[in-house]
């Protein structure tokens, strides 16, 4: 169990599952870099939170729920958490009945080939588990809403996506205690990277080797 001052960011696991160097140039050295995907981000979730708490039928629509998982050592905010009515789930303040929560979390583009985004949403199940006392895995299933096309689609948060959450959590606590930078390696990925201008990935890890072998040679 962390405590409430060593909790890091959820957002930054998709950071993390992207690239690690990406993950410490942002989380550790506060690098920001805004291009074309990470403003249609924004503003898409900037329209989200913007919203009211709103009742549709039997669902009950909560945004910008703050989140957290001492567990995982986690700390965030859910877009969207839907409440659907049901026999058994949890109570909330105000209405009565039961209630299954159903986090729906939203991103630019269209779906991904890697799990960062699933990931992500995973985290804010395992974190609403906590919260609302739900034994872990009682939240089964959530979903990503994608912008282009605008499209929601369905996530199962099996065992295996659960196990990769926690891994990559940990990782985060660990790299976040080592307190270092990886060095840049270019990649594929690096072109859609929003911090590509300040990573440099084809000349700064060139850079450090010609330096390393610099501060060696000297050393004779
Ligand atoms: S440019 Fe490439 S190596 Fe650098 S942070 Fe982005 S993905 Fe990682």
């Amino acid at each position: 169990m962390y405590s409430e001052t060593q909790l890091l960011l959820l957002s930054g696991l998709q950071h993390l599952q992207f690239c690690r160097r990406q993950w410490a140039l942002i989380h550790l050295e506060q690098v920001w870099s805004e291009n074309q995907f990470t403003a249609e981000g924004r503003n898409l979730h900037d329209k989200v939170h913007d919203s009211e708490i709103e009742s549709r039928g039997d669902v009950r629509i909560v945004r910008g729920l703050r989140l957290q998982c001492l567990r995982l050592g986690l700390v965030g905010q859910a877009d969207v958490v839907e409440f659907i009515s049901a026999d058994t789930g949890v109570e909330l303040d105000g209405v009565t009945g039961f209630w299954r929560p159903f986090p729906v979390e939203y991103k630019r583009g269209k779906t991904k080939i890697d799990d960062c985004d699933r990931v992500q949403l995973c985290a804010q199940a395992m974190c609403l588990e906590e919260m609302l006392k739900i034994p872990c895995g009682g939240i089964a299933a959530g979903a990503l809403f994608y912008g282009r096309p605008r499209r929601r689609e369905q996530v199962v948060l099996d065992t295996s996506l659960r196990d990769k959450t926690e891994a990559l959590a940990q990782e985060m606590h660990q790299l976040h205690a080592a307190g270092q930078t990886p060095k840049a390696k270019y990649q594929k990925k690096c072109g859609s990277c929003s911090l590509y201008e300040t990573c440099l990935p084809k000349t700064t890890g060139i850079k450090k080797d010609v330096a390393g072998y610099l501060a060696k040679a000297l050393e004779f």
